[in-house]
């Protein structure tokens, strides 16, 4: 076993995720209550970044910080970001939240693994009511697209690297939504696990 083998075998006695990326949540209780779901239209990126950053976001996404702050209590988040480095990011269109699951730079804890993947499972299993798009964390996507798929490996999209503890999305919860009415992306998709959740 070479150092590699050792330090996975210690990530896992630890908790503490390496840069193999973890089969999938490792929490499966039961989540909080499902939210209130978004119902207005299309806007574009209008309202002030509940977040501080003195960017813009989409109403859904906006929505989405409410819901998840009566759910989950005050998590740090961070919306619009100009991303300069990734110009197809949903950041600077105001669309998407990182949520900080620990410490920005650290592989996160196993109790703060479980509270990260919470959040996640609870973004995807309410995804319709809140125009969720796809959601990242540890490794792991899941999108509409491919829900199917369940979680399936995070490879960076060709902008991160899937191994690095901020790229591969080990300290924070990535959350992209849409700003166009739910028809035009979820029609054809199936229902995301969990989403008969009443409100
Ligand atoms: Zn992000």
């Amino acid at each position: 076993m070479g150092i590699q083998g050792i330090a996975g075998v210690l990530g896992v006695l630890l908790g503490v995720s390496g840069p193999h990326p973890p089969a999938g949540p490792v929490a499966a209780g039961a989540l909080p209550a499902a939210p209130l779901p978004y119902l207005g239209g299309p806007r574009g990126c209008v309202i002030p970044d509940p977040s501080d950053t003195g960017g813009c976001v989409t109403a859904p996404i906006a929505w989405l910080t409410t819901q998840v702050r009566h759910r989950f209590g005050d998590l740090p988040v961070s919306c619009w970001d100009e991303h300069a480095w990734n110009p197809r990011s949903d950041h600077p269109r105001g669309r998407a939240c990182d949520y900080t699951i620990g410490r920005i730079g650290a592989f996160p804890d196993r109790t703060d693994v479980r509270r990260g993947w919470e959040l996640a499972r609870w973004l995807r299993a309410n995804a319709r009511a809140l125009r969720v798009h796809y959601v990242i964390f540890q490794g792991r996507i899941w999108s509409w697209e491919h829900n199917r798929a369940g979680w399936r490996r995070y490879l960076g999209g060709g902008v991160y690297d899937p191994a690095d503890v901020t790229g591969g999305h080990y300290d924070h919860v990535h959350v992209s939504t849409v700003d166009k009415r739910p028809e035009w992306l979820f029609a054809a998709a199936a229902e995301p696990d969990g989403s008969r959740q009443k409100p």
